[in-house]
């Protein structure tokens, strides 16, 4: 029988528990630092995405696989060593993900009002790390600097109404501040031009729809250079994307209660503000031959009282796993771990900390797949985990303090939320505070 252990239930994670049970006389433990599993599909996915949310369904059948266990609230590194899981399992793969984001490098960044995307998300998707006081919305004018799917996310949930996102999961905490929002503008910008922004048809598309908004695109902003045309001419969703831009640019604004402004070929300079942020300083910028964005020296202000940087993910090293500092991710040879140029023997990686940020959740099995596929290829060369009782990694756990999560008490969770939501005539709401989740949680293994 082998023994895997997986650090991370997100989408890469899950893919992976699914793939190694189909391989037969395998467990799999399925590790989450949080009492909540699916990772982003839980806490990065937009509420008012239910689509895509849905994915968390495939991703429940796959844990709910007699041969898959999910043990939440365990902090590996923490209260798991890499040493515990090697004595307990055959094989480890991490699938954590990048859970900080990118730093901008530019005076003002940590000016009260500047946030991180990342810090955004996490409050309006109840993780429970994520103060529930966090943000007051109080600001007429936001900076969203990136032109990802992420900074789209952000911008339309800023830009919607606290009506618009009732129907959804977001608790209420997140809806009162969005009920009380002051903003009247949105600001969205890309360092280099149109055909360089990173964010997709379907997600560009939807920012149009949103009813309590006028699009603003300066024509001027979609000239095309030779670089960019030759980036268009080859990529059908960059001239996708172009032509919504285009029909954009040329609607006419309807005076609707906020307006958002797409904007390009902007490069942030600083963030501006005695004791918190009244301003972004931007450069204007032209791209070089090889499609980068380079200075030209024209600066101009966009008066702003909140910047949210949303320019991509990173990975966090964790102890006892070389991280590559200058790229983000675990070093690996198609997930192998690689220690000074040699793999690390039974210890693997999946998802954004094996390849970085990027792709969507889909990516993340063939991803996961390849992993997988190495693991069962090394099976010959692994040493067996000296410990094979199944209960013995659930007493350590016990014996340290820890409050483990299974499926029952996640299960209890959402039942919970499902409560919460009816209560109300939703579908759910979500619990931010660990204490009452691990509580639901405790109910749950109590009464099953
Ligand atoms: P992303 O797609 O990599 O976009 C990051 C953006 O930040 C780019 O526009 C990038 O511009 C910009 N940027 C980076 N460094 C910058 C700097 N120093 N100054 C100014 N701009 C800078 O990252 P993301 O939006 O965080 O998304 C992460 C992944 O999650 C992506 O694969 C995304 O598609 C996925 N995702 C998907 C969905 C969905 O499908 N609905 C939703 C959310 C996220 P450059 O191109 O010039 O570097």
């Amino acid at each position: 029988m082998l023994r895997v252990a997986i650090v991370g239930s997100g989408p890469a994670g899950v893919y992976a528990a699914g793939a190694l049970s189909q391989h037969g006389d395998t467990t799999i433990d399925v590790f989450d630092r949080l009492p909540c599993p699916y990772g982003l599909v839980r806490y990065g996915v937009a509420p008012d995405h239910p689509k895509i949310k849905s994915i968390s369904l495939t991703l429940r059948k796959l844990l709910e696989d007699p041969a898959v266990r999910f043990l939440g609230n365990v902090e590996i590194g923490e209260q798991l060593t890499l040493d515990d899981l090697r004595r307990h399992y055959d094989a480890v793969i991490f699938s954590q993900g990048s859970a900080v984001d990118r730093r901008l490098g530019i005076p003002g960044e940590d000016l009260p009002g500047s946030y991180s995307a990342t810090e955004f998300v996490a409050w309006y998707s109840a993780h429970p790390d994520a103060p529930i006081d966090s943000f007051v919305l109080d600001a007429r004018s936001v900076a969203v600097i990136g032109v990802g799917n992420v900074a789209v996310d952000v911008a339309r949930i800023l830009a919607k109404t606290a009506d618009d996102l009732r129907p959804t999961d977001l608790p209420d905490h997140v809806l009162a501040v969005l009920e009380r929002s002051r903003v009247e503008d949105v600001y969205v910008i890309g360092r280099r031009g149109p055909a360089q922004a990173k964010f997709t048809t379907l997600e560009l598309r939807e920012l149009g729809e949103v009813e309590n908004i006028d699009v603003l695109v300066d024509p001027a902003d979609l000239e095309l250079d030779e670089v960019s045309r030759k980036v268009v001419e080859s990529e059908p969703m960059m001239r996708r994307n172009l032509e919504v831009m285009t029909e954009w640019a040329h609607r006419v604004p309807r005076g609707r209660p906020r307006r958002l402004h797409l904007r390009f070929l902007l490069r942030p300079v600083e963030i501006l503000g005695p004791d918190r942020v009244t301003g972004l300083v931007v450069e204007r910028t032209k791209l070089d031959p090889t499609g980068h964005a380079i200075g030209t020296g024209e600066l101009s202000t966009i008066e702003t009282q909140l910047v949210f940087r949303s320019v991509g993910y990173r990975g966090v090293p964790l102890p006892d796993l070389p991280f590559d500092e200058r790229s983000g991710i675990v070093p690996n040879a198609g997930g192998r771990v690689l220690r000074n140029g040699g793999a690390m023997p039974g210890v693997y990686v999946a998802g954004w900390i094996k390849r970085g940020p990027t792709g969507v959740i889909g990516t993340n099995k063939r991803d996961a797949n390849e992993t997988v596929a190495a693991l069962l290829a090394d099976l010959p060369a692994l040493p067996a985990a000296p410990v094979r009782d199944p209960d013995a990694v659930i007493n350590v756990l016990a014996e340290r303090g820890v409050r483990v999560v299974t499926w029952t008490g996640w299960r209890a969770i959402e039942q919970v939320e499902a409560a919460l939501g009816q209560a109300q005539g939703r579908d759910r709401i979500k619990i931010a505070d660990r204490e009452e989740l691990l509580r639901a949680a405790a109910d749950g293994h109590a009464g099953g």
